[in-house]
């Protein structure tokens, strides 16, 4: 009998391109039916066929709660019986610009948009119009939304022009961005040597989530923060999905480097469309209505999903909130690596505060070459014989996972008894 996820597969492809309404929810990558969600509780998502699984997606990084957190839903049914959106100022979008400022010591002014990609757009135009250059750079298998400007990928030498990575990107918007490797700060310098004063930005993942997961090598961010002050250009550190992911202080203090600007998304907005910008206050102070840098948006700030944000950031700042996260996801990457190693086989993982990798490659890659040489057969098998034992990881070998407060020693244990399953019956 076909499934109910079949059957709404089927229709959703009839009117919906592809079936989906963003690419990766496709399970292009890995084959198969995408699972259709009906209902989220803590670490446990239900389908449309009523199989429940340990979600390790959390909608891509938001709920680093869970799902339907008790107070967070509280907060967004009593925010939205006193209005859905105003298009005004709220007390409450001031409360949480406070407190982003106050939690994340780089950043003294901050605007808030409704995506992580209009975060990422509106930073690049904020920092040309605060240097008044152009070029931008940008790092391999970095993800930073759809705008025209970072759907970009390398030229043929690494220092020329970049080329569009989509249909409908202009190669005049793409060659104002250079696309280089991410940990080759060698790379970065040659880049600033050439073309130094027309840089208007670096913006870098500064940890990368969205070629799996690639962690800075040391000194690479530091580095890019010296060539970005010597030259004048705007440091961005696209922190969507780090921020308040991997530490109270984001990557930034985890490495202990200031960028220039912060963009945010994902857990600012607990669920909810909700992502800011912002970052030293002489740059931020070129946005409109007090500078010439325009950037608007009618559901700016919207006050549900500003109370959303607030209900979770207040539970992150709980004493220990961020130890107990990373405790957590090193006890299910350190346990999926144990056991594959116990059978033998070429895999490994690795945990950064609540977000993971995991690579079938026998050591822990550092470049997106690395990560593209991981067998993919292998993920896409993994993939999806967890998905049978009721563990849902993310439907691709390049997305990292993410670990939420709701996963507790039940969870974890339960997924790496399923993944013994399958390592010991591997071949
Ligand atoms: N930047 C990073 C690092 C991301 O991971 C993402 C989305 O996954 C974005 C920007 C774009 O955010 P959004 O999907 O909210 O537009």
């Amino acid at each position: 009998m076909i499934s109910r996820n079949q059957q709404l597969f089927e229709r959703s492809q009839k009117y919906i391109p592809g079936g989906v309404n963003s690419p990766v929810r496709a399970f292009k990558s890995v084959g198969g039916t995408p699972v259709f969600f009906r209902r989220g509780k803590g670490a446990h998502v239900w389908d449309a066929d009523d199989k429940t699984y340990i979600d390790y997606v959390g909608s891509w990084g938001p709920l680093i709660l869970g799902h339907a957190h008790p107070e967070v839903i509280e907060a967004v049914e009593a925010a939205a019986q006193n209005g859905l959106t105003f298009g005004a100022p709220t007390e409450a979008e001031l409360e949480i610009a406070e407190l982003l400022c106050k939690l994340v010591s780089s950043i003294e002014q901050v605007r808030l948009v409704s995506s992580g990609t209009e975060a990422t757009m509106s930073a690049i135009r904020l920092a040309r119009g605060y240097t008044s250059r152009n070029r931008i750079i940008k790092f391999e298998g970095c993800y930073h939304g759809h705008d025209d400007a970072l759907l970009v990928k390398a030229g043929s030498g690494a220092l020329t022009f970049g080329h569009p990575s989509s249909a409908g990107v202009p190669e005049e918007t793409a060659s104002s961005t250079m696309v280089l490797d991410y940990n080759d700060l060698a790379g970065v310098e040659q880049a600033f040597n050439q073309f130094g004063d027309k840089i208007a930005a670096v913006i870098v993942e500064p940890v990368a989530g969205n070629m799996n997961l690639v962690a800075p090598k040391p000194g690479f961010l530091a580095g890019i923060r010296e060539l970005c002050t010597k030259h004048g250009s705007v440091l961005i550190f696209d922190e969507v999905m780090t921020g308040f992911r991997v530490g109270l202080e984001c990557a930034q203090g985890l490495f202990g480097i200031k960028p220039d600007l912060t963009t945010l998304g994902k857990v600012i907005g607990g669920g909810m469309p909700m992502a800011a910008f912002g970052g030293r206050r002489n740059i931020m102070q070129c946005l409109a209505p007090v500078g010439a840098v325009y950037q608007a948006g009618t559901l700016s700030g919207n006050p549900v999903a500003v109370a959303a944000g607030l209900a979770t950031l207040k539970q992150v700042q709980a004493p220990r909130f961020y130890e107990n996260l990373a405790a957590s996801t090193r006890q299910l990457t350190e346990g999926l690596a144990g056991a594959a190693k116990k059978h033998d086989i070429d895999f490994c993982a690795q945990a950064v505060g609540g977000m993971f990798g995991l690579y079938f490659r026998n050591n822990l890659p550092s470049s997106y070459a690395e990560v593209m040489g991981c067998d993919r057969e292998a993920f896409n098998r993994f993939f999806h014989a967890m998905l049978r034992e009721g563990i849902y990881f993310a439907p691709s070998a390049f997305e990292a996972g993410f670990v939420s407060a709701a996963h507790g020693e039940t969870e974890i244990s339960d997924t790496l008894a399923a993944a013994e399953r399958i390592f010991s019956a591997w071949s």
